[in-house]
């Protein structure tokens, strides 16, 4: 019903000589012989994401939708179809990144972007095949005793031509190409049999916090038992292990997020919910999460104590945290000032600068366990 209100409202807007065109899912496509004044398209575009703006009723209730349009050009884009498509999808889908309504023209620069962003999604594969990819840990600090008490993993690429890689340049990518489930398998192993290993040599508890992506937290149907299986095999307990999660992660579907994460909490693996704060999770639904910790997210942090409304909000996730029975993990503290502050407010660890960058597992072991 949607998809027919949404086909109405385009054939308004168009002209009697104009195409319009279902292409299948949500994709629609119009075609405009005879346009004078390249102006004309912008005009149309325009108008199309105003008559769509107008919430749509449906069974009673209304709806809003977001439109996102790319537009290419015969024949300066392209000369054949199967051209014209694909550039005006690449338009598209820069529109979509560029906002949720919105319409962009094709550029041949985008085509370069298109290529680069593929050449990257193959070198990401090779990646994996040539263990390209090393773990780095920071040193995860408890406030009471001042001992560090475990660590984060955090991936970095290792380039060939000898450059590092940072995670957001390639994580986002990864995860739009599927690459992200055996990287993120990768990392648990990896992480998992580290930690073990520095738990038999120091006969101390250590605890692992690993990264998951939140396109595997809501599609891998297999993660509970993937996690089972990475803690059998490296011998891991399951009280050692850690699970990052972001709010954003769990609200695309709420429900089936807590039915996952009480699994894992069953086998024993504790839940963080990272960058608390900047997503859009509810109340509501926290309350109902089985998280152990909470992490506040360092631009919360970053300015402690000189900005006021920072300071309220650190505060009142940490009560808030509490008040649910979690623990609270206060991220990219750099201040003795931020440290004093979070101290004083019943944080109970801390992560950051001022204890320790992420490293490499040696620099770790030598810095922090010996
Ligand atoms: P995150 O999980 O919130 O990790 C914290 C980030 O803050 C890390 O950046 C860390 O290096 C940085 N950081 C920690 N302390 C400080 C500080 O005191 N000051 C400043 N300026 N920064 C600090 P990194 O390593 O670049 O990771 C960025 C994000 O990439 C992570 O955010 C996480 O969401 C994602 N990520 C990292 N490793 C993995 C992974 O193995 N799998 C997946 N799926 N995502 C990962
Ligand atoms: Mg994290
Ligand atoms: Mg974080």
């Amino acid at each position: 019903k949607l998809l027919q209100q949404i086909s109405t409202r385009l054939l308004s807007c168009t002209r009697q000589e104009d195409t319009t065109a279902r292409l299948g899912g949500d994709e629609f496509i119009i075609l405009m012989p005879e346009i004078q004044d390249p102006h004309d398209i912008t005009i149309l575009c325009r108008r199309i994401l105003k008559r769509l703006e107008i919430p749509h009723t449906l069974s009673g209730r209304d709806y809003t939708v977001n439109v996102s349009m790319g537009v290419t050009i015969f024949p300066d884009d392209a000369e054949t179809p199967e051209g014209l498509v694909k550039n005006a999808d690449i338009a598209m889908y820069r529109a979509k990144e560029t906002g949720k309504n919105g319409y962009q023209l094709f550029t041949p620069s985008m085509q370069e972007t298109i290529m680069k962003r593929i050449e990257l999604e193959s070198r990401l594969s090779e990646a994996l095949c040539h263990n390209e990819f090393v773990l780095f840990y920071q040193p995860q600090v408890d406030l009471k005793t001042q001992q560090v008490v475990g660590a984060e993993a955090l991936i970095r690429w290792q380039k060939p031509d000898g450059q590092l890689a940072y995670p957001d340049e390639f994580i986002p990518i990864a995860e739009e190409s599927g690459l992200i489930g055996q990287i993120d398998h990768w990392v648990l192993k990896t992480a998992c049999r580290q930690a073990n290993l520095w738990r038999e040599q120091t006969q101390r508890n250590f605890k692992i916090s690993v990264n998951l992506s939140s396109s595997q937290f809501s599609q891998d149907e297999d993660l509970v038992q993937r996690v089972n299986r990475s803690l059998e095999k490296s011998g891991l307990p399951a009280e050692c292990l850690t699970l990052e999660i972001t709010e954003n992660a769990v609200m695309s579907d709420t429900e089936g997020a807590i039915a996952i994460m009480t699994r894992l909490t069953a086998l024993g693996v504790s839940i963080a919910i990272d960058d608390f704060g900047t997503g859009y999770s509810s109340l509501s639904y926290v309350k109902n999460f089985p998280a152990r910790y909470l992490k506040i997210d360092r631009s919360f942090v970053k300015d402690i104590p000189q900005d006021s409304d920072d300071v309220a909000i650190a505060a009142s996730i940490i009560t808030l945290a509490h008040n649910l029975q979690m623990e609270v993990i206060a991220e990219g503290v750099e201040e003795q000032t931020q440290l004093d502050f979070l101290t004083q407010q019943g944080c109970q660890q801390v992560q950051g600068y001022f204890y320790g960058k992420p490293c490499s597992a040696e620099y770790f072991e030598q810095q922090f366990l010996s």
